[in-house]
């Protein structure tokens, strides 16, 4: 343990501290990047022109190519439009692509410091345990969950030791290299710290990938529904409509049925401009008739959550499948009722919480935050198998501490 924590700290020295990064290319392009953050991690800039050589940009030197004795110092963004010829020129240098230089397209992708980061802690972290890179359990309890995390802790000091090397990432989108199981492809997904108190990346809310625009929770929900259902007659119906994921599902499950939530002075079931409109309170289909009901972080927003499961239990066919994430408090049994909605007047016994929402840039209030009790809320109202699904996975790019979505069998 404290010899890995060494190698480690070693790795991210040799890393991030031997080559120093400068910018090839000393026109407007480097410019803007000195000017967008860039400024404190670049101390040189190279430039073909005599003209621009011996000249100072935002206080960083710019010199010739002819001045520089030791290439294998640095690591070169190019930083001009002459991509090409400057790239061969750094070849005819004895230069690698992608090692030692790349272009500032490449290098908003990818810098090719990180991809050997990431998999250089993923080495380190994962010694000879490969079962806790690729996560999936059904768990039935808290204590259950507890188990699996001691069980899995290298999932979780994984992603720990990469916040400790992204934290000294220049600039601020963070790559991470993996595979996109919606796009079926390798990609690089953007890390961020949005919407964090800056202590670990937004693991659930972020890792998008840049093709499909789908983040990790949302990336998860797709195929694990889509596994499910695909290529089988069936109904799947998902309580939303304008997103990626609903788009990105509907490719795999051509008739999939999405709604969002419009306004009370809507009618279940009514289509407005081409969006459908439902409560999931009182939703418009007939008993036993879906396969599946799923959703993603919409039950916390909505006033009587136990109304809800009633709803999608109504609709659902005998061992048909209600999937949905929430955010659920994982070290905590009891959820948390926040805001009380009664004879059409809403009351917070806690401050107001407010998460983005597709159709409303006023955001949807949070009503519950959830914890483990709801699995025994679900069996309450029917159903015969609840249980959280605990995913994971270093090639996905699927983080954030053991995360979990629920799933009820009718
Ligand atoms: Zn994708």
């Amino acid at each position: 343990m404290d010899e890995n924590k060494t190698k480690l700290v070693e790795l991210e020295e040799q890393l991030m501290n031997d080559r120093e990064i400068v910018l090839f290319g000393g026109g407007l392009l480097c410019k803007s990047w000195l000017d967008g953050g860039f400024d404190e991690y670049v101390n040189l800039v190279i430039d073909n022109n005599p003209e621009k050589a011996k000249k100072i940009i935002k206080n960083k030197k710019v010199v010739s190519p002819d001045e520089i004795s030791n290439w294998g110092q640095f690591i070169i963004i190019i930083t001009s439009n002459y991509y090409e010829e400057i790239s061969e020129q750094l070849c005819r240098f004895g230069l690698i692509k992608g090692v030692d230089f790349v272009s500032f397209i490449d290098y908003m992708l990818i810098p090719p410091q990180m991809r050997r980061i990431t998999e250089a802690v993923s080495d380190i972290v994962f010694e000879g345990d490969e079962d806790s890179k690729e996560i999936l359990e059904k768990v039935y309890s808290l204590s259950e969950y507890e188990n699996y995390c001691k069980k899995y802790s290298n999932s979780i000091r994984y992603e720990r030791a990469l916040n400790k090397v992204y934290q000294k990432k220049i600039g601020k989108r963070i790559a991470y290299h993996g595979y996109c199981d919606v796009c079926g492809k390798e990609t690089d997904f953007s890390v961020d710290y949005i919407w964090t108190d800056g202590s670990m990346p937004a693991w659930r809310e972020t890792v998008f990938c840049p093709f499909c625009g789908c983040n990790s929770r949302m990336r998860f929900m797709i195929q694990r529904i889509s596994n499910n259902y695909i290529g089988i007659d069936s109904k799947v119906y998902i309580c939303e409509q304008v997103t990626a994921t609903f788009r990105e599902l509907k490719r795999k499950i051509p008739n999939i049925i999405g709604s969002e939530f419009l306004g009370d002075t809507y009618k279940s079931g009514e289509i407005i401009n081409e969006v459908m409109h439902q409560d999931v309170m009182n939703l418009s289909f007939d008993d036993n008739s879906l396969d599946c009901v799923a959703s993603l972080d919409v039950y916390e927003h909505v006033p009587d959550y136990r109304k809800a499961f009633y709803e999608a239990y109504r609709c659902l066919k005998k061992n048909g499948k209600l999937m949905f994430s929430i955010p659920i408090f994982k070290d905590r049994y009891r959820s948390t009722i926040r805001t009380i909605f009664n004879d059409e007047k809403i009351e917070y016994l806690l401050p107001p919480v407010y998460h983005g929402n597709p159709i409303s840039g006023d955001g949807s209030l949070v009503y519950t935050d959830f914890g483990w009790d709801v699995l025994e809320t679900l069996k309450e109202v029917g159903f015969s198998e609840v249980y959280a699904v605990v995913y994971f996975s270093v090639k996905r790019g699927y983080m954030g501490e053991l995360p979990i979505i629920i799933e009820a069998v009718k």
